[in-house]
């Protein structure tokens, strides 16, 4: 009888091989060295790595063993928890079975297998013995090579190698050459190389577009996806649609996040899971809750991640009660929720003052899903007790932490102490502080406000000494604008914007309308409350009425004016932007470095309370 062959696929789970491997024992087949080869394959590229003893034992058992069954068994090494044990391997190979001749399959998969542990000193041997055998003309190992390098930081040799080897390299070698040189954060290099490319595939612009966004260069980012868009040559796969909408989330600008959304459209690209949730969660943070809701809900499939960026997406708009109830409904749903989600509900309740919720929430956090809290969790506790005047408790809770507070809380504890008048509490916290976080100028300025309110003229002037001394502008306020196709940003106190004169005399056109309208500029207070923005910038000129001034001039009558700040809004420009927006019949969004204000007839959608 013909010995039954044992079909083996790349796609069998570790007990399948196991049961093939039985069989292959029990037809006699177990000294046959291409199937016992052809087992280590599968075992090598079964999805739940097995544990090394067993794939080692298979080839020890082996009376002549094949540079196959070798390399797959160094492969099945290499993805075990000590990859590096692979080369003692080939180095034990190489000593005791003579017949066993390492070929190009054997150095990448070494090389493979130092890379993923690190392990500089024992891929360096690895090169030189391919050296040494005279692989190293093979474009393959040389990829492999410049791939282990620039894994291992060592940039250098990478290039080196990749200098060296002129003709003999492909695409994939620049592709790996220009991953390492943004690993390495050498942005110039990178886009030069990639600017000098003969041949460019997805791969490529994949590690140009992500190693601008992880780079925090957002707009160069989203400029190399539009031209990736725009060449028409290559179709852009998920992972670079979902870099380009988390970018234009994080730049907070609609239009360049629609114009990745009709991109998606264009390619009648599938909305999958993690495609539909970038978009739910960069309509969110672009300002557009309508948009984002409606993509949730148009999608077939989501997953805990795509709840999560819908209920913190209404949360940062303010919508608290809708965002519990979609938690509800998510529980309802049977769905677990992870520490993300209790951030989204517990921020929805701190940013909608639901006090009694926000209690059981947290509760249920802990008790319940058995959660520890997180930074996170406790900064949302926080706000919410002592928005609600539960100041003392806020700084119960802060102590009971088993880590150290960070400066946000005691910030706005500081805040509260300010708004409820506590102003010995409000010393004590003021002082500790600017010593937590001394480069911060809010901080000096809101204490001195607490000692300017009990009158004590002293210690304003001491605050004050002490802010100047420690130079804490460290933050320069910016805001950014989409109009005409193009991004415009705005400092505090810009010179430098091609229509600054129209826009200097709009802001005065604006002053004149909200004064009529019944607008005092706060100048009750010696300190007058300019936050975090830089002090020698008078208020009237922070950039985000800059920004709105211009869009009043370049955008239609009635057309929604959306803002993006990077620090909070302060309390002058908050009411100013009130007026603007009923003086002027305009809906104002802006996003500033916690929420989103919506501006409209007057009133902003967070109840002056931010
Ligand atoms: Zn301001
Ligand atoms: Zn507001």
């Amino acid at each position: 009888m013909l010995p039954r062959r044992p079909k083996l696929t790349p796609t069998l789970s570790l007990d399948q091989i196991k049961q093939s491997h039985a069989r292959l024992i029990l037809s006699g087949d177990s000294s046959d060295a291409s199937l016992v080869g052809r087992l280590l394959l599968v075992l090598a590229l079964t999805p739940s790595s097995p544990p090394a003893h067993y794939p080692l034992s298979i080839f020890q058992s082996m009376p002549r063993p094949s540079a196959f069954a070798a390399n797959n068994l160094i492969r099945c090494l290499a993805r075990s928890e000590s990859p590096v044990e692979s080369v003692s391997l080939y180095a034990s190979i190489l000593r005791d079975r003579v017949n066993v001749m390492p070929n190009e399959h054997t150095f990448t998969f070494l090389l493979h297998a130092c890379g993923k542990a690190r392990a500089l000193g024992e891929g360096m041997q690895v090169h030189a013995h391919a050296v040494k055998l005279g692989w190293c003309g093979d474009v393959f190992i040389r990829n492999a090579l410049v791939h282990f390098y620039c894994t291992c930081d060592s940039t250098e040799s990478a290039y080196r190698l990749f200098d060296e080897v002129g003709q003999s390299r492909d695409v994939v070698t620049w592709n790996a050459m220009i991953t390492g040189l943004w690993r390495d954060g050498r942005l110039d290099v990178a886009e030069k190389m990639f600017a000098e490319m003969p041949e460019k595939d997805v791969v490529s612009w994949t590690a140009m577009i992500t190693g601008y966004v992880q780079n925090g260069k957002l707009e160069e980012g989203l400029e190399c996806f539009r031209k990736m868009a725009e060449s028409d040559l290559l179709r852009p796969n998920e992972a670079i649609l979902v870099t380009a909408l988390s970018a234009s989330a994080q730049l907070g600008l609609l239009e360049q996040g629609r114009s990745v959304h009709s991109t998606i459209d264009s390619l009648s690209f599938p909305i999958t899971v993690p495609l539909g949730t970038a978009l739910v969660d960069m309509y969110a943070k672009c300002g557009s809750i309508e948009r984002s809701k409606y993509v949730f809900e148009q999608m077939r499939k989501r997953n805990v991640w795509t709840w999560n960026a819908m209920i913190c997406g209404l949360a940062a708009h303010g919508l608290g009660q809708e965002a519990l109830a979609l938690f509800e409904t998510f529980l309802e749903e049977g769905l677990k929720p992870t520490s993300v989600t209790f951030v989204g509900v517990l921020s929805a309740c701190s940013r909608s003052r639901l006090l009694d919720e926000g209690r059981r929430c947290y509760k249920l956090m802990m008790e319940k899903y058995g959660f520890e809290p997180e930074m996170e969790h406790y900064g949302c506790m926080v706000d919410l007790l002592s928005r609600a005047g539960h100041i003392y408790e806020a700084v119960e809770l802060i102590e009971s932490m088993k880590v150290p507070a960070d400066p946000v809380m005691w910030a706005t504890l500081l805040g509260a102490c300010k708004v409820h008048g506590l102003a010995e509490l409000g010393e004590e916290i003021g002082s500790k502080l600017i010593n937590l976080d001394p480069v911060h100028d809010g901080h000096y300025v809101q204490l001195s406000n607490i000692y300017a309110k009990a009158m004590k003229w002293t210690d304003v002037v001491r605050v004050r000494g002490l802010m100047i001394e420690r130079k804490a502008s460290k933050n320069a306020g910016w805001s950014l604008l989409e109009a005409g196709g193009k991004v415009h940003r705005f400092v505090a106190g810009d010179r430098r914007h091609e229509r600054r004169l129209e826009i200097y005399e709009m802001l005065d056109s604006i002053e004149r309308r909200i004064a009529e309208a019944g607008y005092r500029p706060d100048t009750s207070s010696v300190l007058h409350d300019i936050g975090e923005e830089e002090k020698e910038n008078a208020v009237r000129e922070h950039s985000e009425r800059l920004a709105i001034a211009f869009a009043l001039m370049v955008t239609r009558p009635g057309e929604r004016i959306r803002v993006v700040k990077n620090l909070r809004v302060c309390a002058d420009c908050h009411e100013v932007t009130k007026m603007i927006s009923k003086a002027f019949g305009r809906e104002i969004v802006v996003r500033d470095g916690s929420r989103f204000h919506h501006f409209k007839e007057g009133k902003c959608s967070c109840l002056d309370y931010w």
